[in-house]
């Protein structure tokens, strides 16, 4: 497992649980917005490997709830699926943070997990325009099949820059996600600067300023439903 970064305590990346985190390096897609280029390029120098955070978990299985792998994209991992039966062997609860890119391999996760963070960038065919890779849209619809058929629970959410999605966008999205019945989802409005496309630097407004009207109508669709900054 390519790590990248690990943080020993979160509050707010599994939710209700104190959980690690252990984000993973390299990613398939180019998303504009990204605020991780560079692990999602694969370029951090860590001083982390699977075997050492192990460790650190093992230290900390008194103190904590779960472990989440986040990234970049876990997917890409080829080990994940066996450390992910590790973190359970220690007892933890497990959740991962994904876009969904390899569907297979996310199929093979689900039985060792208790909580997904989904990523749904924008309408199928719109991929491209976010992640730059064609076909992206293709895996990512498959991938959140497989999610809402397995029953494992999660949190779909759309991470939205003005620049890239137009409100009526998003509002035909929230629709197409509530018809395939998601029942919980959130919109992450993108930071403003860092990102990985560089014309993207204009301010995005915040999740505060997102006007109440669209709002309403997005909220109406699903049972949970929120907005916040993205992270
Ligand atoms: S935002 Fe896009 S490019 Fe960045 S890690 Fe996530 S899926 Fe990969």
């Amino acid at each position: 497992m390519n790590i990248g970064g690990f943080i020993p305590t979160s509050t707010i990346d599994f939710p209700g649980r104190l959980a690690a985190v252990i984000f993973t390096q390299g990613c398939p897609w180019r998303c504009h917005y990204c605020h991780n280029p560079i692990l999602a390029l694969g370029q951090v120098e860590s001083p982390h490997d699977w075997e050492g955070v192990k460790a650190m978990l093992e230290q900390r299985k008194a103190l904590l709830d779960g472990v989440v792998i986040s990234g970049g994209e876990p997917l890409i991992q080829k080990d994940l699926v066996e450390v992910l039966k590790q973190i359970k062997g220690m007892g933890f609860e497990a959740a991962l943070h994904t876009g969904g890119a390899m569907v297979n391999r996310f199929k093979e996760t689900l039985p060792y997990l208790d909580w997904v963070g989904y990523d749904i960038k924008a309408e199928q065919l719109a991929y491209v325009s976010i992640t730059q890779v064609e076909d992206s849209g293709v895996a990512a619809f498959s991938s959140l099949q497989v999610l809402l058929d397995s029953g494992v629970d999660y949190e779909v959410r759309t991470t939205v820059h003005w620049g890239l999605m137009s409100r009526e966008e998003l509002l035909s999205l929230s629709e197409t996600l509530a018809d395939l019945g998601v029942k919980n989802y959130v919109v992450q409005i993108a930071r403003d600067g860092g990102t990985l496309s560089k014309e993207l630097l204009a301010h995005n407004g915040s999740a505060s300023e997102f006007e109440a009207g669209p709002l309403a109508e997005i909220n109406a669709m699903f049972e949970k439903f929120s907005v916040r900054p993205a992270g």
